[in-house]
């Protein structure tokens, strides 16, 4: 992780860093340069047009070195100024040392043409100098990943393929460790065949160790005085597409050895993908699929999405974060701040409609063991300011709008979803089509047609990729026989109508929540309940409810007056999975993983050569328990990532936290398979 913000000092108003003693970009005209060297010499903006991508798939360019991001924005720039339909564009870049926000403002304010772009990116730019951040733009047609941190330890983490290469970060004499072997053997793994790249210096190392790992090199003419730079591309390699796409830290049970090299034709079908499930893990799946690009549709067994539990009047994003900065507390970071992000990011696509009230969280310390377990989040490595603080009770109380007696952790981009409305703003847009009222039976992979067909009670429907979202469900599809260990965890919020009540302005939690209220309804809750699959309201759950929250927030009003109050709620069935991660990825066929990984029950520490056996273009997106909110946005983008192909939102150890395979593995570890 970076230690520090990158030092700056100016020199002619050019930002040159203290730390490696070299300027961030040329002194004669930093954008010229950049276009000539990056640009041009990677063949842009030609390959931005749709003509020539394969499948019209997004284009991915990975940089050394973020600076100033003034690379980013020339090639922005030019995507956005391409007339015509483009390739959509995902530009990942590593940066050791973040400049700060000012900083990069100062850097760029000489290119009034990058104006726009420099505001829209400023908006968005993470205040923190850890961690892997992605930022849309374009309504998500371009993505921006910034990964911050040491290029050679990180970067190999990610599973990614690119198709251009930035090399940038200082020249070798100033920054040696950079240009490492392990960068360009890395290069060489994880690079589409033809991949090219780019690149100002011609130092001889350089070129020996770029050219060691198979890439062609042309020494063209440099950028104004100087007298050269280097470009090339990657020679095809016998390597199969998916080992350059995957992390070498990948487990092999968690990649197909079915996906070959080479894609199969594609095949005529109704839909690109088809999504079988419409609640909150559905319709973000829907959403992000059909943002790249895709013809989506939900087909959903009941009269309406959203469906299931996440047909609440109000869905809250609740996270509680591990006390140590672990591999659960990662991702669970990466996943809140994705998903902040990005229902910020469509409410403010769809201002017609107001679906996401970013109002806050407040975990309040209500009892001597929520203080100590919130005062140890804060102790070691805390989560950054921007995603949560602690407060005292002063401040609990602005935020809230109660009465506290006791502080708390803030999080201020937290918030809750109507999840309604936000279904009603996305059909405005019709980017994807919705079938109601139909009941998958069957899925069936046509090994001669290259698609999924599946078959509802009224009609069949056809599409290159499915996409399973029925929590609980999932495991009742006929023709898909792998291997999802959900429980349905019965919850019941209650609501009670009272204009004497003090209204909450924020989400407050402490054993329950109670969300701010709206129209005098005020809702908290929520039970959770194991033992019974019925949805009817029950009698005896409002007063689990009661009895909770006057525990852990006395003060806000007696039971009585609650008890006279309540005029309703909401049950619904949670899906749950044996560790609490969600199951996100490529769906397994569970009896040849069985025969694939037995050794496993005697020897668990065999089969570590073996590849997993996958149904062809079959995803799974289900097991959000009560954390939809938290984690089905950023599942979706991992799906997205995984069907387009373009670098995966976590890496490998994160990923195969929620990895659909696991189980498998994990019980046959066990002997309970
Ligand atoms: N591409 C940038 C732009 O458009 O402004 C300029 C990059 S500047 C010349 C080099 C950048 O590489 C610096 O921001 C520096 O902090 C970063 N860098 C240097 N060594 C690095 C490493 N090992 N890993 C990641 N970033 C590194």
């Amino acid at each position: 992780m970076p230690k520090s913000l990158g030092s700056t000092d100016w020199h002619d108003d050019i930002p040159f860093s203290t730390e490696y003693g070299d300027y961030y970009y040329s002194k004669a005209d930093g954008l010229a340069e950049s276009r000539y060297v990056y640009l041009k010499h990677n063949n842009l903006p030609e390959r931005f047009s749709t003509t020539q991508g394969e499948n019209n798939t997004p284009l991915t360019i990975v940089e050394t070195g973020f600076g100033t991001g003034l690379n980013f924005l020339a090639t922005w720039e030019a995507w956005d100024k391409l007339p015509g339909p483009k390739r959509q564009l995902y530009y990942l870049s590593v940066e050791k040392h973040p400049l700060s926000a000012q900083n990069i403002a100062r850097s760029l304010s000489r290119w009034p043409e990058l104006k726009p772009y420099q505001q829209a990116l400023l908006e968005v730019y993470p205040d923190t100098n850890e961690g892997f951040h992605i930022i849309k733009f374009a309504g998500g047609r371009l993505t921006l990943a910034l990964l911050f941190g040491d290029i050679n330890s990180e970067l190999s983490k990610y599973s990614f393929a690119a198709d251009c290469w930035y090399l940038d970060g200082f020249s070798p004499s100033k920054n040696p460790d950079m240009w490492s072997d392990t960068l360009f053997s890395l290069m060489s793994q994880r690079s589409v065949s033809d991949a090219t790249f780019a690149t100002f210096t011609t130092a001889k190392t350089i070129r020996d160790s770029l050219s060691a790992q198979g890439f062609s090199l042309i020494k063209p003419k440099g950028y104004g005085k100087k007298r050269d730079m280097l470009c090339g591309h990657l020679n095809t390699s016998p390597q199969p597409e998916m080992h350059r796409f995957y992390a070498r830290s990948t487990p092999g049970w968690s990649v197909s050895s079915f996906q070959t090299e080479t894609n199969p034709a594609a095949a005529e079908t109704d839909f690109d993908a088809l999504i079988i499930g419409g609640g909150i893990a559905g319709i973000c799946t829907a959403e992000a699929l059909s943002s790249s690009g895709l013809n989506v549709a939900i087909i959903e067994q009941n009269d309406a999405i959203p469906s299931g539990a996440s047909a609440q009047r109000q869905l809250a994003m609740y996270a509680k974060l591990p006390t140590i900065n672990n591999k659960e507390r990662k991702f669970i970071t990466h996943s809140l701040m994705f998903s902040q992000a990005y229902f910020r990011r469509l409410q403010s696509q769809y201002p017609a409609h107001t679906f996401w009230n970013a109002c806050g969280v407040l975990q309040i310390a209500w009892n001597e063991k929520e203080l100590q377990r919130q005062q140890q989040l804060m102790l070691n490595n805390p989560p950054p300011d921007s995603l949560v603080r602690l407060i005292d009770s002063d401040e609990a109380s602005t935020h809230s709008g109660l009465q506290l007696t006791t502080g708390g952790l803030w999080y201020p981009h937290s918030g809750w979803l109507n999840p309604n409305a936000f279904c009603e703003a996305l059909s405005t847009s019709k980017r994807f089509k919705t079938y109601t009222h139909a009941k998958v039976h069957q899925a069936r992979w046509s090994d001669t047609g290259n698609h999924w067909q599946i078959t509802t009670d009224n009609m069949d429907l056809s599409a290159q990729s499915l996409i399973i979202c029925n929590a609980n469900e999932a495991k009742h599809i006929a023709g898909i026989e792998s291997y999802f260990p959900t429980k349905p965890l019965r919850g019941q919020v209650t609501s009670v109508k009272s204009p004497q009540l003090p209204k909450s302005r924020c989400i407050v939690c402490g054993e329950g929540y109670l969300n701010p209220a709206q129209d005098d309804v005020h809702q908290f809750g929520a039970t959770y309940d194991l033992n019974s699959e019925d949805t009817r309201l029950s009698a005896s759950d409002h007063s689990l409810n009661l009895a909770s929250i006057q525990k852990w927030l006395p003060a806000w009003a007696d039971k009585e007056q609650l008890h006279e109050a309540i005029i309703g709620g909401f049950c619904g069935l949670r899906c749950t999975t044996p560790d609490y991660f969600p199951i996100v990825g490529p769906v397994p066929v569970l009896a040849e993983m069985r025969r694939k990984f037995s050794r496993l029950r005697v020897d668990a520490s065999s089969c570590a050569d073996e590849f997993g056996e996958f149904y062809p273009n079959l995803y799974v997106n289900i097991g959000h328990g009560s954390k939809g909110m938290v984690t089905a946005a950023f599942a979706a983008e991992l799906i997205t990532s995984l069907i387009r192909k373009t670098p995966l939102p976590l890496s490998d150890e994160l990923k195969s936290m929620v990895d659909p395979a696991r189980f498998i593995i994990r019980h046959l570890k066990q002997k309970k398979l």
